[in-house]
């Protein structure tokens, strides 16, 4: 559950009957929420007031404990329309970092897809499964293959290579020849020197219809009289670089 106090702070909690959460405005009973419907309020042992749902995907990523650092809500929801990901396609992701983006995989393409992980880092594959499984259970369609996608890709027919690594031009090879026809790319790079590279081995490759575009997600301050935008906002966070595997004509 989400626990949200007065002033918005948010505590991320698994339920457990007997347990307790504390908090320095109090101790909430497990108990008290366990068969609750989302939604209600519940009183701390010191008399606070807490909101509790059940967390979305986003509330989740956001909480949830990292290894590498995550691509953020802000871009994952592109990343989904960008790469047209839908139910039933075959993903290959890499890396897996802390699995932010592979569970916003997972629960797009359902059951009836695939998502193939590629991570060079086995306890960031260890640490990227539990978050996975912390929100969509153990019943996922993923593989995580500890392993450097530079030196390839084994599989074949993919529907979309997903990529959050630093030198993704590296991988543009090997997506072509792992690719359907049709297949979509998407890069997030951090930096405007690396779309740039990555634009250039796209442009000697049989990827077309390549874009390359920033998100930027600005808040607002809504409070009687007094409806403005909030004044600080995360100004960037990376870019989304995007492009479709064609077929070379004659
Ligand atoms: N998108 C992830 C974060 C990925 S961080 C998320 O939302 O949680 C980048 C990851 O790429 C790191 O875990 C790093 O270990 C991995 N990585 C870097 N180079 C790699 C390579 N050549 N092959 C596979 N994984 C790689």
């Amino acid at each position: 559950m989400l626990l949200t106090d007065v002033k918005r702070r948010r505590h991320l909690v698994t339920l457990a009957v007997g347990g307790e959460l504390h908090l320095h405005t109090g101790v909430v009973k497990h108990d008290d929420l366990i068969g609750a419907n989302e939604g209600i309020t519940v009183r701390s042992s010191k008399g606070a007031r807490l909101v509790a749902v059940r967390p979305t995907l986003s509330d989740y990523i956001l909480e949830m404990p990292r290894g590498a650092q995550v691509i953020y809500p802000k871009d994952l929801g592109p990343i989904l329309m960008l790469g047209d990901v839908f139910p039933g396609a075959t993903v290959l992701e890499s890396g897996v970092g802390s699995g932010a983006l592979t569970t916003t995989l997972l629960r797009a393409l359902g059951p009836t897809g695939r998502v193939i992980g590629y991570e060079i880092r086995d306890d960031f594959a260890d640490r990227a499964r539990r978050n996975v499984e912390g929100f969509l259970g153990e019943d996922v369609p993923l593989e995580i293959h500890v392993r450097d996608v530079y030196d390839g890709i084994d599989e074949n027919g993919l529907d979309r290579v997903i990529l959050d690594l630093p030198e993704p031009w590296r991988v543009v090879k090997h997506a072509e020849s792992s690719l359907r026809p049709g297949g979509i790319l998407v890069a997030y790079l951090p930096t405007i020197g690396q779309v740039a590279r990555l634009r250039e081995e796209l442009e000697e490759s049989a990827f077309g219809m390549e874009q390359s575009l920033e998100v930027l997600h600005r808040t607002w301050h809504v409070e009687g009289q007094s409806v403005r935008p909030d004044h600080r906002m995360v100004a960037h966070t990376g870019f989304l670089t995007s492009a479709r595997l064609l077929v070379p004509s004659g």
